[in-house]
């Protein structure tokens, strides 16, 4: 493709993705296709010439697309949303069209003072301490072990990067509500997981900061050294909150490291209403916060913030002489995480940020919120359906129970399988389930970019007809 072909295919493509965005509503979300359909269908070689866009872009149109879960269609509540807006989309364009490598402030010294500036504004935002600092990482993942790997530096007088962790005695402790990004954390950096203490939680699914101080002190008593804590606030399952005030308290005690999950439910540090939040975090020594599950920005983009940055760096930083900088005064972000390559992500929130403004982001979560209140209500009145925990921000988690069938909770598994099952075969909604004491539960975060009251009243009337059909 030469630079005038890529300009008309790019004006095309601009129009295909307005039409696809415009009509995401006729795709059915999750495809109904067999394991290795789209594999099968492709050729098993690659091609020796090069082919003509025309053909490449007729494939994916006819081959990909009909294999993919469409994760901006509104009526996607599985999992965690991966929202997405028109500027972010753009931003992501114009990164690809220059395609730089943001490792250090050499290498691109507007990318790298951009993120200094969206970290900041964003801590702002947020009611983070004045003196943290922010860097963005592809993943929350990566944030958690950055944060434990920081955890583990200063605790050994930032020997163990060197020598290895000498006999181990470490715990690690977070709620068994906690992500398994945390395990996987403690796993990467050499602790293990059965230094992982995985802490009961109330039966609002918070941590049981009681429990967790019992832990500590045992493992005290027994010479284990605790290194650090994570707290959720708003859990995968059900979006639960754990004790930041208590927890700080705890870590501060007994002087452990405090990393903090905000991964999904951050952003509603925003709004005023839980603004309160953002004291306790102040004792903390790291949060991470990722824009790309619900602010509008696409997929990869989450944040980690640190305490104290010269910890971070002294943990990860390393010098070959190809990357050596003479430059003072800058931020050379390949030493604040793992990967040394970087994309310019804060573009991207730059223009999210910049069009929404903090008015239109907050009135952005504001409508999530009240459409998730509204869906609460209508399906505490059905008689046919249990919700399994409280509203939590824009989380509602519930099942179909018909009370005058008196099912069992095994039964009621089943059933609840079977329902999640048929109404994701129907392409109209995508929903996932998790377990809440014991209970399966269909989980729907009410957070896609473009969800209005219409596709909730749609969704709604779809769960009750799938239901009345699976019940009669
Ligand atoms: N923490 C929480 C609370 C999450 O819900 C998730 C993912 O859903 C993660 C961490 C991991 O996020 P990432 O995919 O950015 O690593």
């Amino acid at each position: 493709m030469n630079l005038e072909e890529f300009k008309v295919n790019g004006h095309k493509m601009i129009d295909w993705m307005y039409e696809y965005l415009r009509d995401i509503e006729k795709y059915p979300i999750k495809p109904n296709i067999k394991p290795r359909e789209i594999y099968n269908s492709l050729p098993n070689k690659a091609p020796f010439e090069g082919e003509k866009f025309n053909k490449i872009f007729d494939d994916f149109e006819k081959k990909i697309i009909p294999g993919m879960t469409h994760w901006q269609n509104p009526n996607f509540h599985a999992f965690f949303p991966a929202n997405s807006s028109y500027p972010s989309i753009l931003a992501e364009m114009l990164i690809s069209t220059m395609g730089a490598q943001c490792m250090m402030w050499d290498t691109s010294p507007a990318a790298t003072e951009l993120e200094e500036l969206v970290t900041d504004w964003i801590k702002d935002s947020m009611g983070l301490p004045k003196n943290w600092k922010g860097v963005i990482n592809d993943t929350a993942s990566v944030g958690t072990i950055c944060s434990l790997i920081t955890a583990r530096e200063e605790k050994t007088n930032f020997k163990s990067n060197h020598e290895g962790i000498q006999n181990n005695r470490f715990k690690i402790y977070c709620s068994k509500e906690a992500h398994s990004s945390v395990e996987k954390a403690v796993r990467t950096i050499g602790i293990g997981s059965n230094n992982l203490k995985k802490i009961n939680t109330n039966s609002n699914l918070s941590m049981n900061f009681v429990e967790l101080e019992k832990e500590i002190k045992k493992d005290l008593k027994n010479n284990y050294t605790p290194l650090a804590i994570i707290s959720t606030f708003g859990t995968t399952g059900t979006v639960a909150f754990d004790s930041l005030k208590d927890i700080g308290k705890i870590a501060k005690k007994y002087k452990i490291w405090h990393h903090i999950d905000a991964a999904y439910a951050g952003v509603i540090l925003f709004l005023e209403e839980y603004k309160h939040n953002a004291k306790y975090i102040k004792n903390a020594d790291s949060l991470i916060f990722n824009p790309h599950k619900w602010m509008l920005t696409n997929f990869d983009c989450s944040l980690y913030f640190a305490k104290d940055k010269n910890k971070l760096i002294k943990a990860l930083e390393i010098h070959p002489e190809y990357l050596k900088s003479k430059e003072s005064e800058i931020n050379n972000y390949k030493d604040w995480s793992l990967q040394l390559g970087r994309r310019f992500r804060a573009l991207k929130l730059w223009f999210v940020i910049r069009s929404y403004g903090l008015k239109g982001i907050k009135k952005y979560l504001k409508n999530h919120i009240s459409l998730a209140i509204y869906l609460y209500k209508r399906i505490s009145k059905n008689k046919n359906f249990e919700l399994t925990t409280e509203l939590n921000v824009n989380m509602i988690n519930f099942r179909l129970n018909p009370k005058l069938k008196n099912l069992s909770n095994k039964q009621l598994e089943s059933l609840n399988e079977k329902l999640i099952n048929n109404l994701n075969k129907t392409g109209k909604i995508y929903l996932s389930h998790t377990v809440i004491n014991g209970i399966y539960s269909i989980r729907m975060p009410i957070a896609s970019t473009s969800i209005n009251k219409t596709n909730i009243e749609k969704s709604w009337e779809l769960i009750k007809s799938v239901s009345n059909d699976i019940i009669k």
